[in-house]
């Protein structure tokens, strides 16, 4: 039995595969039984092969018709989402930057410029602002996703 014929056999069965015999293995509601009659198509007889092969496309399409949302809406928002993520970033990058390569920064530890720069960068503020950016970024990268490939 091919994969496929498993797929289209749990579009209509209700027991696990590894119950499958020789008998169509589609539940019918109405006698809240298997079917039984010898399989015909994979594990399934001729009538209950149809049933399944109508609800597979169904829901083939149903996938493709949100695959193709989710494309747009990616595609719709891609622009915005990697400028923010530039944006990010820069933003990031200024409240991140190393004491040693700070402009600000030419007087030496102890001085008082430095304290000043150690000051701002580990305020409770910047902290707070880089943790936000770097959870807003994690979002933004999940929603780019596999853009760049
Ligand atoms: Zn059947």
């Amino acid at each position: 039995m091919s994969s496929q014929d498993r797929a289209l056999a749990s579009m209509v069965a209700l027991t696990p595969p590894d119950r499958w015999g020789k008998q169509c293995v589609a539940w019918v509601e109405s006698r809240d039984a298997e079917c039984g009659k010898d399989a015909k198509d994979g594990f399934l007889c001729a009538r209950h092969a149809t049933v399944a092969k109508n609800r597979w496309e169904k829901q083939q399409a149903k996938r493709q018709a949100q695959k193709q949302k989710r494309a747009q809406h990616r595609a719709e928002h891609m622009p915005d989402w990697l400028a923010e993520r530039d944006r990010i970033d820069a933003e990031l990058a200024k409240r991140t930057q190393p004491l040693t390569t700070d402009r600000a920064f030419s007087g030496g530890v102890g001085t008082g410029q430095h304290r000043k720069h150690l000051r701002r960068q580990f305020s409770d503020a910047n902290v707070e602002r880089v943790g936000a950016l770097l959870q807003r970024r994690q979002t933004l990268e999940a929603m780019i996703g596999d853009h760049d490939e």
